[in-house]
């Protein structure tokens, strides 16, 4: 609302995927590993969660599937979706009960053709919004937020007041170049996964086997995935303000 009420634009287009998201009991214990199964419809995300009181392993999921496909699972009885999922899962954790509902998110992307304006700044998804086949959405709202509080701190300390043109044009060069990156790169990879195909497949399985064996990529690659490569704001290294 406040965003169209100051007249900034949008760059947007709809992926015409749906994400189902639920959680799900199953027989083995994750071993808190988080996986991703790239399906040529969509990714399939299984998340490591605590295990409940009774002890029961919990993970929860996010599988992108298209939008036309998406109505047909979410009619499903809980347990047709839960032997959806276990044949999703290829039987890695085993047996799968449902654990909550399936709720759906259309996915699209959306880049704000402009973070400020009077005495206004977006962060978080208000600012961009991608597929969450990286899952780096929260991970660059934390750096928004963090990065847009280190110039209001800092510019304060010289005493600008904190809605001042400089600290909100120190926020916008900031952020800029990293959400520009991570959403290309999110929208890339996503095109990627998406192609059909033995010979794209395999090309996938090459790549991904490199970056296995390359040290410093599979770092870069891990660090780029818990929100904590680049530029980082204090906040994020535990630095105070
Ligand atoms: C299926 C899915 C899986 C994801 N997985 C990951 C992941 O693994 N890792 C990751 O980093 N990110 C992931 N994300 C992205 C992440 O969820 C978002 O980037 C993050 O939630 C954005 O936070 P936000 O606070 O900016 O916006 P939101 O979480 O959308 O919060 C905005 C809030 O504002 C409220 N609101 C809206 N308009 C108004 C108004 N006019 N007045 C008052 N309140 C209003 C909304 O109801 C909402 O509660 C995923 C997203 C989806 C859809």
């Amino acid at each position: 609302m406040s965003r169209d009420a100051a007249g900034i634009r949008l760059t947007e287009w709809d992926y015409a995927h749906e994400a189902m998201v639920t959680a799900i009991f199953h027989e083995k214990p994750h071993k808190q590993v988080a996986y991703e199964i790239f399906y040529p419809t969509g990714p399939f995300a299984i998340l490591p969660m605590l295990d409940d009181e009774a002890g029961r392993h919990r993970s929860a999921i996010v599988w992108s599937v298209s939008r036309a496909e998406a109505p047909v699972y979410k009619k499903l009885s809980p347990r047709g979706m839960a032997h959806e999922i276990e044949k999703a899962m290829g039987g890695l954790l085993g047996e799968i009960e449902m654990n909550a509902p399936v709720m759906g998110y259309p996915l699209n992307f959306q880049h704000a053709n402009r973070i400020t304006d009077t005495r206004m700044v977006l962060v978080g998804d208000a600012a961009h919004g991608m597929h969450p086949i990286a899952g780096q959405g929260l991970n660059l709202g934390l750096r928004d937020v963090a990065a847009l509080a280190q110039v209001v701190v800092e510019g304060m300390r010289l005493g600008l007041d904190p809605g001042n043109a400089q600290i909100l044009e120190r926020y916008t060069r900031w952020r800029s170049l990293d959400v520009q990156t991570v959403m290309m790169a999110t929208d890339t990879l996503n095109k990627l996964f998406g192609i059909p195909g033995k010979t794209a497949s395999a090309a996938r399985r090459v790549g991904l086997a490199a970056v296995q064996r390359m040290k410093p990529i599979k770092n870069f690659f891990m660090a780029e995935a818990r929100g904590e490569s680049g530029n980082l704001p204090k906040l994020l290294q535990g630095l105070p303000v």
